[in-house]
C-alpha cells in the first residue's frame, strides 16, 4: 500500500470506541464492547441500521447501507475480525475480533 493509499483510507481509522460495558442498542444481551473484543471506527461516515431506520424494530424489514470501503474490511477480515457491516441489522463501524468464525467458514 503507498502514501496515496495509505491517505486515502485515514479518516476511517478514527477509533470510536472499545471497551464498553453495556447491552446491546435495543437489546438485553451484553454487546462484545463489554468483553474488549469489538472497535469501531469512522462514527461520522458509517451506518447503523437504527440510525437509517429511525423506529423499525429488529423484526420489520430494512435497506442497506454502507459507506466504509471494502479495502478495509478485507484487512480487518484477514486478521479475523468480524465485520457488522455483514449484518442484515448492519452496524459498519464495527468490527469484532472472532477467529474462531472467520476460520471455520474458510474451510
Ligand atoms: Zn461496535
Amino acid at each position: 500500500m503507498n502514501w496515496q493509499n495509505i491517505l486515502s483510507i485515514a479518516k476511517y481509522m478514527k477509533s470510536a470506541g472499545t471497551f464498553n460495558w453495556r447491552p446491546v442498542r435495543g437489546a438485553k444481551r451484553l454487546s462484545a464492547h463489554s468483553y474488549g473484543i469489538a472497535i469501531d471506527i469512522a462514527v461520522q461516515i458509517s451506518d447503523y441500521w437504527l440510525w437509517e431506520f429511525k423506529g423499525k424494530k429488529e423484526t420489520d424489514k430494512i435497506g442497506y447501507k454502507n459507506r466504509i470501503p471494502m479495502g478495509i474490511v478485507e484487512i480487518f477480515e484477514k486478521y479475523g475480525f468480524v465485520w457488522g457491516g455483514r449484518w442484515y441489522h448492519f452496524d459498519t463501524m464495527h468490527f469484532e475480533y472472532r477467529p474462531e468464525i472467520i476460520n471455520y467458514f474458510k474451510k
